[in-house]
């Protein structure tokens, strides 16, 4: 008999006591801000190349986004500049319990998205071109292909766009077995170990400092998510980044409706391991304003002008709490990072009650299934949606990576190798370049290919 699934399955991942650590060390080749995906996989690649790396992450690994998204690991439908990491990062997922001895929940189920008009059939086709250069396997499906791989739909779709060799993976199991991985090679893995701000000397980093002391290094990367952008800003280092918030739902039980993952209009499914659903709205994203919204607002233009179909402005506790923040800290008092552990935004009952109607709109067959445990995560974007990758020029040693925005969980493995050669100077293949963060001071044109 299996076991039972617990209700808060993945809230455990942010709900667990946090332990602070006993002693962090003394110095370090590389230190990492940030337990995130991103994090988390560059200490893995330094550590099996023997690079002496120490990860700090201010409150539990996976907290954040890493723990909170929908487990979509796909290619499908990527920016052009995302393509070689991308390819990389499923070659890395295809093997990675085995490397690892964990599992991650690592499926090649596939990734639909349904049109619901012959419009937006025609949209999804102009990704083929890609797909065909890079040797993607992806496809048009008719409604009749389409209903060999999702069954007892209420709606009419026109056909989708199909690659059977996109996979869905459990965010709440992939990271922290991958951080398990990267400690059990020789990384220090902190939790409730947050990085308050970096030190120089001769005009490079000579060390960070953490709530519990200094670790001596020349090499950091600032993988912080939500967060890079104020870490960077208190060093001077502008991070054009937002935030917008995504509720997302499991279920437990319900009819066999598909196994991979399907986006359309309505909804944002795909199957669990536990043989459930994670489940968001199709077209429902929340952006609260805050200070952050007006100083790149002209940077954002074209993102907003892409999303604004779905997305909901409003204006509220957000923005007083950033506007109370301080844009810089002294190194030896509490900083705004451990004012806030984990970013535990809460989730919108009106995108709960929209994923509850949807779901029976598209699958009648769902309408008995519980929606027993329901969250949020804050998505942070750059004003292209894709990421920002860089060592920071007027500050050597100091790095940064981030931007990730809605689709950095299934990249992540990938950007980590690539992240790890960036690190100690050597070439794993991949051109960072199309990545810089500098591309959004040096007039180049900002244009989203993909959304959020
Ligand atoms: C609702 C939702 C759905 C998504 N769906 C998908 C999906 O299906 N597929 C996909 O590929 N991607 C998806 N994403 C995006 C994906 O989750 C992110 O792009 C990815 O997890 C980003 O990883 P990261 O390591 O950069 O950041 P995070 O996971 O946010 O990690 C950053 C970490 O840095 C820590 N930190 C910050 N500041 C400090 C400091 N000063 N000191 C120490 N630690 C610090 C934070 O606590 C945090 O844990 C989704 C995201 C959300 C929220």
């Amino acid at each position: 008999m299996s076991e039972p699934v617990p209700v808060d399955l993945v809230a455990q991942t942010w709900e667990r006591a946090l332990k602070a650590p006993a002693k962090i060390p003394a110095s370090a080749d590389v230190v990492i801000i940030g337990g995130g995906i991103v994090g988390v996989c560059t200490a893995w690649f330094l550590a099996k190349q023997g690079v002496n790396v120490t990860l700090c992450e201010k409150g539990h690994i996976a907290g954040e986004q890493s723990g909170r998204n929908w487990g979509w690991v796909r290619v499908q439908a990527r920016d052009t500049r995302e393509m070689p990491m991308i390819i990389d990062s499923l070659n890395i997922w295809r093997g990675l319990a085995d490397e690892i001895g964990e599992d991650v929940g690592y499926v090649q189920t596939g990734t639909l998205f349904a049109a619901s008009s012959d419009a937006q059939l025609e949209k999804f086709s102009a990704w083929l071109k890609v797909a065909d250069e890079y040797g993607i396997d992806t496809r048009i499906l008719s409604p009749e292909d389409l209903a060999q791989h999702v069954r007892g739909h209420a709606v009419t779709w026109r056909g989708a766009m199909y690659t059977a060799t996109d996979a869905r993976a459990e965010p709440h199991k992939a990271t922290t077995a991958i951080a398990r991985a990267a400690a059990r090679k020789g990384a220090t893995v902190l939790s409730a170990c947050a990085v308050r701000g970096i030190e120089t000397a001769g005009g490079r980093v000579s060390a960070v400092v953490t709530e519990h002391g200094r670790i001596r290094t020349s090499v950091v990367l600032c993988a912080a998510g939500a967060w890079s952008s104020m870490f960077c800003r208190a060093l001077g280092v502008s991070v054009p980044q937002l935030k917008v918030r995504g509720t997302v739902v499991r279920t437990s039980g319900g009819d066999d409706v598909l196994d991979g993952n399907l986006f359309d209009d309505h909804l944002g499914i795909r199957r669990r391991q536990d043989g459930g659903y994670t489940i968001a709205h199709g077209t429902m994203l929340d952006h609260p304003i805050t200070p952050a919204t007006f100083r790149f607002a002209f940077k954002f233009l074209p993102a907003l002008m892409q999303e604004h179909k779905g997305l909901r402005l409003s204006i509220g506790r957000e923005f007083l709490d950033e506007w109370r923040t301080p844009k810089t800290w002294a190194l030896d008092d509490i900083s705004p990072f451990e004012k806030t552990r984990v970013l535990n935004p809460a989730p919108n009952p009106k995108v709960v009650r929209g994923i509850r109607q949807n779901m029976k709109r598209v699958f009648p067959g769902l309408a008995s299934a519980q929606i027993v445990e329901a969250w949020a995560g804050m998505v942070e974007t750059s004003p292209d949606v894709v990421p920002m990758i860089e060592q920071i020029a007027s500050i050597p040693g100091f790095h940064v990576a981030t931007g990730f925005s809605g689709h950095g969980f299934g990249i992540g493995p990938g950007a980590g190798r690539a992240l790890a050669g960036l690190l100690t100077g050597s070439d794993t293949g991949i051109d960072l370049t199309p990545f810089r963060l500098s591309r959004f001071f040096d007039g180049t044109p900002i244009r989203p290919q993909a959304s959020v």
